[in-house]
């Protein structure tokens, strides 16, 4: 493994209401080989690919983070996996695990690509992914992703879980949708020892559908479960944003994400940038700062600078409402943030 000198600098990042930043979600891209009805339009526009940054200007970037203490870098999209340097990419941050202060590289994706990439992650030094997978049924899983096959995303799965990969399934729990087949999911992914997380829908940029139709509350869920599921709460160890309970029936664990329902902002350790540098300090507010400008300005020291400005201006809270009629919160979709 190389030596790289990403030493932690003295100065962590802590932010004015006293949260420190210890985890940075970086989107590598905006494209993506699925198309979400809830995650972007049929026929998205997507960002010129000369306006990414390259593998070594993301790499720079994570570099600034670290030094600064940050020890968690999740891979986001888009669909990580579909950037072509994506291998580079993992191996350059793969090499400042154990020789900096970097404790963890992860990975969020819909699981297409893993034949191709699951032993490369794992020689990279990553160790657990997450899995988007909204639902078992087949027609249903086409009909979300718009056209996307579910024999792929599983197939993605089973290769990571050979390659020996830790694997938690996400799902977004959408109204009159896929409601109705998730207790199938979290079954069968208990059975195959994975952890599941239910999301709430989230208003971020313009969808094709109107997004109150799409909004289902967990609390509506977690009673409709209560009625064939004991289940347990349990401590929260993660620092995250995800509720766990576990539930004896199938042994497994299920987290909720409900940032509608119940705002978890207080404990927030992490900030997000997009493949074009922007530095969004709240998935719920648009206030951003251009790391790419900065980078290409004047470098490390630059960057080190907006960093505190970030610090400076890192809002309290998200300002999400998903009341009918309501323009989304952000303007940008979560396929451009990093999910
Ligand atoms: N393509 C990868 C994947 O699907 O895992 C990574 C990026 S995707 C944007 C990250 C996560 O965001 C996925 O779990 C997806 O379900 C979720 N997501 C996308 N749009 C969302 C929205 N409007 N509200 C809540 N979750 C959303
Ligand atoms: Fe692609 Fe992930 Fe968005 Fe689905 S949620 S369209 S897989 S980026």
């Amino acid at each position: 493994m190389n030596h790289v000198s990403t030493s932690i600098g003295p100065r962590p990042l802590i932010d004015t209401f006293g949260r420190q930043i210890t985890y940075l979600r970086l989107s590598v891209t905006d494209r993506c080989d699925l198309r979400c009805v809830y995650c972007m339009k049929a026929r998205p526009e997507f960002l010129p690919k000369s306006d990414l940054l390259s593998h070594e200007e993301l790499t720079q970037v994570c570099d600034a983070f670290i030094r600064r203490g940050v020890t968690k870098i999740r891979i986001t999209g888009g669909e990580p996996l579909v950037r072509r340097d994506i291998a580079n990419l993992i191996d350059n941050l793969g090499n400042r695990l154990e020789t900096t202060g970097l404790d963890e590289i992860c990975l969020t994706t819909n699981a297409t690509q893993l034949p191709r990439y699951a032993n490369q992650l794992v020689s990279a030094g990553v160790k657990r992914i997450n899995v988007s997978l909204d639902t078992l049924d087949e027609a249903k899983f086409s009909e979300l992703t718009r056209g996307g096959k579910l024999a792929a995303t599983l197939d993605g799965i089973d290769a990571a879980d050979r390659a020996g990969l830790k694997i938690k399934i996400n799902a977004v729990a959408l109204k009159g949708d896929n409601e109705h087949t998730l207790h199938e999911l979290i079954e069968w992914a208990h059975g195959r020892k994975f952890d599941v997380t239910l999301i709430e829908i989230m208003p971020m940029g313009e969808v094709d559908a109107e997004r109150s139709d799409q909004f289902l509350p967990l609390s509506v869920l977690r009673e409709r479960f209560a009625q064939h599921w004991s289940m347990t709460d349990l401590p929260d160890t993660t620092g995250g944003p995800s509720r766990y309970v576990r539930i004896d029936e199938t042994g497994g664990r299920l987290g909720f994400i409900t940032p509608l329902t119940s705002n978890f902002c207080a404990g927030c350790n992490r900030v997000r940038v997009t493949c074009t540098g922007q530095l969004y300090m709240c998935l719920g507010q648009s206030g951003s700062l251009d790391l790419r400008g900065a980078l290409r300005a004047g470098g490390a020291d630059a960057l080190d600078a907006c960093l505190d400005e970030a610090m400076a201006i890192k809002p309290k809270a998200h300002d999400f409402n998903i009341d009918r009629g309501s323009a989304p919160a952000v303007d940008r979709n979560m396929s451009h943030t990093g999910g």
